[in-house]
């Protein structure tokens, strides 16, 4: 079983399997290898299912069958089509709220830092920002063993991605983001009421909480705002960015039609 295993992770694109499998595409995909099928199956019903075969294995391991499916969906799959196949957010009901009564902003009409959050997450910043701290905090966050954790750029070359035993566990747009996140749950590790929200929960709350921060978490730039186009591997967003104005590295992406308060 392991060596299956092994040769299946020797075979697979992790840029379009696993957690970065895209739905759309492999749900085209099948439908096109059963058209095809049903067509083959006219003349050869064993060729048919021959067929069936190999473009299941061809969907498993690279994620499509068709080369450049990724830009066809991107181009050709209307966005409500893709609304379908995308997992609902898991963050907490009212995030804003839950972020006011953690005392981490003041006002969640005109959301803003409070002072004892920017002074904590300023110090504890610069204690999280070797591989050894940030590896911590995946770990513990995930029950595993920070010596699992390693950190990889993203497969598109955009952000950092985070396995543990070579699994992907999660990603961040910039190692400063993850930084970043690393130190709020450090702070907010003071409040019991963290410790009651699941990992999920707790970063999809240390990624709003990117949203406020005014300075770099990995050289103390000025974090300025921009306006971009994001390719996924199947459609493009118009989005607002969060960047460091010195080092470059991108903090959050809002969907522009998303309301303000909620980064993704
Ligand atoms: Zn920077």
């Amino acid at each position: 079983m392991n060596e299956l295993r092994r040769l299946y992770d020797r075979l697979r694109d992790p840029a379009y399997t696993g957690r970065n499998r895209c739905v759309a595409c492999t749900a085209v995909n099948a439908v096109l290898a059963v058209l095809a099928a049903g067509l083959i199956g006219l003349v050869s019903p064993p060729l048919a299912a021959a067929t069936l075969v190999v473009a299941g294995i061809v969907v498993t391991l690279r994620g499509y069958l068709v080369p450049g499916t990724p830009s066809l969906t991107r181009r050709y799959l209307p966005d409500r089509v893709h609304a379908l196949f995308e997992a609902g957010d898991v963050p907490t009901e009212d995030p804003a709220a839950t972020l006011v009564a953690l005392g981490v902003v003041d006002d969640p009409a005109d959301p803003l830092l409070t002072l004892w959050f920017q002074r904590r997450h300023a110090a504890a910043l610069s204690e999280r920002r070797t591989d050894a701290a940030l590896a911590r905090y995946v770990g513990d966050a995930l029950s595993a063993d920070p010596d699992a954790v390693a950190f990889e750029a993203a497969p598109d070359g955009d952000g950092v991605v985070a396995t543990v035993d070579g699994d992907w566990v999660g990603a961040w747009p910039s190692r400063a983001a993850l930084v970043a996140d690393a130190a709020t749950n450090a702070v907010l590790a003071a409040r019991p009421a963290w410790g009651d929200f699941d990992h999920v929960v707790r970063a999809d709350l240390a990624g709003r909480v990117r949203g406020f921060v005014d300075e770099c978490p990995a050289c103390d730039g000025a974090i300025v705002d921009s306006e971009g186009t994001v390719d996924s591997c199947c459609r493009s967003v118009q989005v607002l960015a969060r960047s460091c104005s010195a080092c470059d590295a991108r903090l959050v992406e809002l969907e522009r039609d998303r309301e303000a308060f909620a980064p993704g």
